[in-house]
Order: C-alpha cells, then structure tokens, then sequence
C-alpha cells in the first residue's frame, strides 16, 4: 500500500503570508481538475506548466499553419460525467461529437468490418463474419457494459482495497466472474470465451493493447480492454468521440472553469525543485531561479519525475524511494500525425468520403499479425509491421485544417521505449517510412496527398510531454500498479500531493485523479 497516513495539514513557519495557498505543477487536465475544485472551494492556487501551453497530453497545436493537430490525445470517453457538470465545461466550449461507426477494420481478403452506434447495424456486420458470433454479441456487450458501469462508480472515490468485493453488490455472479476474468486475463483469453470468428476477435480486442506493455496473451491486457470501455459518449457506455475544436479544448473549458474560481495559470514556468523543509513542503522553485511559496504543493507530473527528480535526494524515506525507481513506466506508443490535402481512398471501399473515415480505422488484420508485432517490442525492437489505430478528425471537425485538407492520427503498437540496439533519433524515419508503407496497402493514394507529418516515437513523447518511458498512462496499468498498489496523493511528504495519472484510477483523459486527490486534500 502507497497510501501514507492523513497528516493534518498546517502552515509550515516558512511560508507564512505566502500568496497562494497551492501551487499546482503541470497544467496537464488532471493538474487544472485539481486547480478547479480547490479554487471552487475557495483555496487560492496558482498552476505552473513548464509548456507554453496547458494540456499535457491532451492538447490541440498548429503543428503545421492552419493544421491544428491532437498531439497526443485523439479521443474522449472517459472524462468522468461529474466533473463536466461541476466545473460547467460545456460553459466553458466543451463539446463532445460522438464517433459512428466506432470501428472500421478491413481485412486482408478484402472483408471489412463496420461497428456502429445502432446496434442491429453491428449485428449484421458481425453476422457477415460468424452468425455464432452475432448471436453472442448482444450479451457480450451487456455484460461488458454492466461490468464497466459498476467499475466506473467506483472512480471517483479513493482506491478500493478490494475491487472484487466492493463490486459484488453491484453485479450478477457471473458478472463478478467476469469482471476477475477481465482483471486478471489476456485480452484473447477473455474474447476466445465469447467468440469464434478471428475478425471480430482482434477488431475488439485492439481497445486491449493501445498503451499496453503486454501482447495478445499477456495476462493483464482485458483489463486495458476494460479501461476503454469504462467511459461513456452522450449516454452510451464505451463509446468514444471527438473533441469540437480538438482535444485542447478540454484543458482550455477546465482552466476557464478554474480561472472563474480565481485560479491563476502560468504557462512557460517549469519548475525544477519542489521546496521542502523538516519534512513539509513549502513551494516551487523555477528553472529561472524564481521561488514561490505555499503550504500546499500538487504534482501532476508522473512519480517517477516528481518524487526522483523535482525532490531533493536523501529527502524522501529510502524504501519510498527504491519504490518509486521500481515503479514501471516502459512505454511501447508511438504517435505519427499526418497532414493531408484530401481524401485517403480505401482499397476496400473506393469512393469518396465515408463512413470508414469516421471512425477509427484499424490496420490489424490478424491476432498472429499482433503477436508477431509484439514479440519484436520483447526483443527490444520496434513492430516490423505494427498495429495501428487511425482517426481522421477534420472528417467531423473540418474547421482544424485550411479548407479541402484533412488530419490523420496514427497511433501504433508497439514502439518499447528501451530499444535492444540503436536509439530512437535514428530509427525515427524508417519507422514513419515502413508505417506510411503499410497504411498504404490500404491507403494506395496516401503520399499522394501527403502534405505534413509528426512522428512522435516514445523517446519524442517524454521529452515534449514529460512522460517518464513515453507510458502514456504515466505508469503501467497493471494490477500490481493499480488501486491501492499504485502511488497515493498523499507523500510522505507533509504538504506534497500528487494529482497526474499515475495514481489510482490511472491514464487517459478522465480527470478522476486530479478530482480524487482535491478531495484527499480538502477532506
Ligand atoms: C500519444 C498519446 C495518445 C493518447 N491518446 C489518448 C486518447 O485518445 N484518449 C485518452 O483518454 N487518453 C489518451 N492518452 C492518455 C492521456 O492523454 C493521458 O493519460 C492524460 O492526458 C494525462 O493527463 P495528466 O494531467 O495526468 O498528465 P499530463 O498530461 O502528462 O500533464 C502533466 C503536465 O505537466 C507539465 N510538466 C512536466 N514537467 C513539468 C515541470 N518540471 N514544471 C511544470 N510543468 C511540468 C507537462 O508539460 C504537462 O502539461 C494518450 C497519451 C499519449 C501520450
């Protein structure tokens, strides 16, 4: 257990009159969350991100002029429902454009396969693969969204000590068994129960392995099948969309929302060393040398970079220390973003704009084609043929490119972070080459209106974002580093809070964990 003992929380002598009352470090969506609900409560915060913009991973920039490009972050889910009403981001220019179809996976035999909103459409589409299939899908999906429902209740509050137990009034027995299966099991193992067609099977089971250290039968990855499940688009469990204005839009509603409460945001402010004295926290101190004080210091940075490198050696208790170096934070992302001056046309759907352009578009034609892909990422190389995951946002939002041009999001599995030989500088454009290569293959027309790209390896991820390892859930998402067992708010140190992803509930945009450690905060 990382959860340290409730200190009271005091004033220590050195900061006395300071003129905040919290400094939040890194202004990423769960650092302004925090920001937001202490302000609302009347504490007076200032908000420090080394960037010269807030967001983190979840911003939108000019990438390219007139281009304004989801860095990192694609889509929304899981931003928990609450903390859109408390913080009145639909007030403040949130709005969420729900994706249909959901998936669009085409096949090597020129099958493809649509999954859409309405779910007699998805039927027929399942039923093109297995009629088996299609007659478990209805219950797949009930149990599945039963079970992300009952989870989701839980995220919002502190880290359970026993999630099966605290779920159990909340489910069927079956349901119960399912959610262990889920926690516990590879995402294959958990679909071969429900289904037989390998289509339908691998088009699921991609929600399992986007951010995932782990391969197809890697006890573990149904769980992060399940953490993309857990959020919900305008009602519907599980369904993602796009962000009206781009994914930056989200930080920008939560810091209008933060700034109504007095909340102060500056931007281009790294801080390099947290101040401590006799065990408490008492400010920031700048990489400009400037130091600003107050009693309660929130880091929205990873463990790993908060407590290893903003706090002073010798500081933290050793066996903390030797924790959080253990800590796992091996990212295996890559993000490429491409800007385009049309239309991609799909080998298995000629024509103009579609339906496959709405949603995401997946190159993962096979669960042998995954394994192959991660066993290179276990030998310590990048994917020779990768999965990837495709979103084209101007096809719902045209106002983020100049008129008639597109963007193109690639997120690919797997680039692991520590590479057996070479270095990411190098390996930087053959890996975009052999990715522009296989999308392609589906794509024929792809460097034909290929205008800009961005590749962002895991190496590239860290040093923009910050994110130790490139993990773009600021540490694995394992059981071992979940729940309890991942990094508290509370530090040993009286004073110091974290707030990032890398406490309890964990990654993606849901804000859970800057609400969670407000509410540790203002008890
Ligand atoms: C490539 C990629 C794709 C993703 N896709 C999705 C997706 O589609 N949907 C989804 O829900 N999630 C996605 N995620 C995960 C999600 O974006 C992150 O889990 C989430 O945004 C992290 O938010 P955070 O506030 O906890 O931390 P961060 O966003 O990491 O924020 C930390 C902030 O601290 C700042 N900072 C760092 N060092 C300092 C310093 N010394 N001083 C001051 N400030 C500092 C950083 O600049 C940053 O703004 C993706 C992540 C990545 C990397």
């Amino acid at each position: 257990m990382w959860c340290v003992r409730p200190i009271p929380l005091k004033v220590p002598p050195s900061a006395t009159n300071p003129s905040f009352d919290a400094i939040v470090i890194g202004g990423g969506h769960n650092g302004l969350i925090a920001a937001a609900y202490l302000g609302r409560a009347g504490r007076r915060v200032l908000v420090v991100e080394k960037r010269e913009l807030i967001g983190g991973c979840c911003v939108t920039e000019e990438t390219w002029p007139g281009f304004r490009v989801n860095t990192a972050a694609y889509l929304v889910s899981l931003l928990q429902p609450r903390i859109i009403e408390d913080l009145e981001l639909a007030r403040h220019g949130y709005a969420v454009l729900p994706k249909d179809p959901a998936f669009f996976s085409p096949f090597p035999d020129g099958r493809c396969l649509f999954m859409w909103q309405d779910a007699a459409r998805t039927l027929a589409e399942v039923a093109k693969f297995s009629a088996r299939d299609a007659q478990a899908f209805s219950k797949y999906e009930h149990n599945l969204e039963r079970i992300a429902g009952a989870f989701a209740s839980t995220l919002m509050e502190p880290p359970p000590a026993d999630i099966v137990a605290a779920l159990a009034p909340k489910l069927t027995a079956e349901e119960l068994k399912s959610f262990e299966k889920l926690l516990t099991w590879s995402v294959m193992d958990f679909l071969d129960e429900w289904f037989e067609s390998p289509e339908i099977k691998v088009t699921l089971a991609t929600d399992g392995f986007i951010g995932a250290n782990g391969g197809p039968r890697s006890p573990g990855t149904a769980y992060i099948l399940l953490h993309h499940m857990m959020g919900m688009v305008g009602g519907k469990r599980g369904l993602w969309g796009f962000v009206q204005g781009g994914m930056g839009a989200i930080p920008n509603a939560i810091a209008g929302s933060a700034r109504s409460y007095g909340a102060e945001i500056r931007v281009n402010a790294s801080v390099s060393r947290i101040l401590i004295k006799n065990n408490e926290a008492y400010g920031v101190v700048l990489e400009n040398g400037e130091e600003i004080a107050a009693p309660l210091v929130i880091s929205d940075l990873d463990p790993p970079t908060t407590y290893l490198k903003l706090v002073e050696k010798g500081i933290l208790p050793e066996e903390f220390t030797a924790r959080i170096a253990r800590y796992r934070t091996e990212g295996t992302s890559m993000k490429i973003n491409l800007g385009l001056n049309g239309v991609p046309e799909f080998r298995s759907l000629p024509g103009g704009a579609g339906p496959q352009h709405r949603a995401t578009i997946h190159i993962c034609p096979s669960i042998e084609y995954v394994e192959a892909a991660w066993a290179d990422a276990r030998e310590g190389r990048p994917s020779r043929s990768p999965l990837l995951e495709m979103t084209i946002p101007t096809m719902y939002d045209p106002g983020l490119a100049p008129r008639g041009h597109h963007i193109m999001g690639v997120f690919l599995q797997y680039a692991p972070y520590t590479l057996r030989d070479g270095n990411w500088d190098d390996l930087r454009e053959t890996v975009t080459e052999r990715v522009l290569d296989l999308i392609e293959e589906e794509i024929p027309n792809l460097r034909k209106i290929l205008v800009h790209r961005q590749a962002l390896t895991p190496v590239d991820l860290e040093r923009k974002f910050g994110i130790t390892g490139g993990n773009i859930f600021h540490g694995e998402l394992a059981l071992d580093q979940m729940f309890a067992a991942r990094p508290g708010y509370r530090s040993p140190i009286q004073g110091l809070f974290l707030c990032g992803s890398g406490t309890h509930p964990g990654g993606g945009v849901m804000g859970a964990c800057g609400y969670n450690c407000a509410r540790e905060i203002l008890g």
